[in-house]
């Protein structure tokens, strides 16, 4: 047998040389290059997946240095948005496969695009929840169900975990699972509560053996069980999902994609971190910023950066501007979702 990178990884009995050879020819959608995505893609990568798209809206900042482990101090002095710092590391480890990261707020205007399904695309073999955002992984339920593209779902906060993986037509759903959404802000978050780096690299690593087991066709005989962890406190539960789905799911039994179908407007303006807000144009656009540039010197001082630009405005002072080339735009210093509006509406004209 040829000894290549990936030989620790085919003698493994259950992988094999085949089981190596479908990862080779599996495409992945990787959601969130946070705490768990890092860990995930790197993991893929090592392992030779065949392709991986990575979709992540965020710049990498110095608070994230303590467990997303693909970016490093230059990254985050930088601020180089985490899908492309992403994409930097990983084709330093393994320089032979195609890696395509996507800088982007995911939502129900653009994820059947990330999944592959427009565009005479390919569509992906497997999603990977590496998000801290419970209304991402509902929107993510409804594609996996709608499309039948099999998904993980991973969460961590504080020195607790959960694994899932959702097998559409077999097993049940997240809302079979959890109907609804919490509501916003009841639940900690790593922001609240933080995040212990050894608990986040488990639960990625769980759902790499659950992607694996996927892209292998193993998962599909049966139904994988929800893990729950807390090892600091010594507790690790498989909890069985046999018999978990509901034919009252309005997700998966009644094919109610409401998360999918969302209104568009509800998109557009949202609360993002602290004192942040997220605005959306209603339609696609694409941004010069060397005009936007140009424009927003005559109110504030900007900075350009090779993939967004930022103003620091001078009035209302306190109030920053980030403006992406999709026409995003994250407006710091305020929580007021119209104000934000008004704020991109006077100086973007968005
Ligand atoms: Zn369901």
């Amino acid at each position: 047998m040829k000894v290549d990178r990936y030989h620790r990884q085919s003698r493994v009995a259950v992988i094999g040389q085949a089981g190596q050879n479908r990862l080779a020819a599996s495409r992945v959608l990787l959601i969130g290059c946070g705490a768990l995505g890092t860990v995930i893609a790197e993991q893929l990568v090592r392992g030779g997946v065949g392709w991986l798209r990575i979709a992540d809206r965020d710049l990498v900042e110095l608070t994230n240095l303590q467990r997303q482990v693909l970016f490093d101090e230059a990254d985050a002095a930088e601020s180089i948005p985490k899908a492309i710092a992403a994409k930097r590391r990983l084709s330093v480890i393994n320089s032979t496969l195609p890696i395509d990261p996507q800088v982007l707020d995911v939502n129900a205007t653009n994820i059947e695009m990330l999944c592959g399904l427009t565009d005479r695309q390919t569509p992906v073999d497997l999603i990977l929840d590496g998000t801290d955002n419970a209304a991402i992984r509902y929107l993510i339920n409804d594609v996996s169900v709608k499309h039948g593209i099999p998904w993980v779902y991973g969460a961590c906060v504080g020195t607790e975990g959960r694994v899932a993986a959702v097998v559409p037509g077999v097993g049940p759903c997240l809302r079979c699972l959890f109907e609804a959404p919490p509501p916003a802000g009841s639940l900690a978050t790593c922001d609240t509560a933080g995040v212990l780096a050894s608990v986040a690299a488990m639960v990625a690593s769980m759902q790499v053996v659950y992607a694996l087991k996927f892209l292998m066709g193993e998962a599909k005989k049966g139904h994988l069980p929800l893990w729950s962890l807390d090892p600091w406190a010594g507790r690790i539960r498989a909890v069985s999902t046999e018999g978990g789905r509901r034919e009252d799911c309005p997700c998966c039994g009644k094919k109610q994609f409401e998360f999918l179908e969302a209104n568009q407007i509800d998109l557009m303006a949202r609360l993002c971190g602290r004192q942040s807000v997220q605005i959306l144009p209603a339609k696609k656009v694409t941004l010069n910023l060397m005009d936007v540039g140009q424009q927003l010197e005559l109110v504030g001082k900007v900075e350009r950066k090779p993939y967004f630009l930022r103003c620091q405005l001078t009035d209302p002072a306190g109030i920053g501007l980030t403006v992406f080339p999709d026409g995003r735009v994250l407006v710091h210093g305020m929580e007021d979702t119209a104000r934000a509006k008004s704020i991109c509406a006077r100086f973007l004209a968005i």
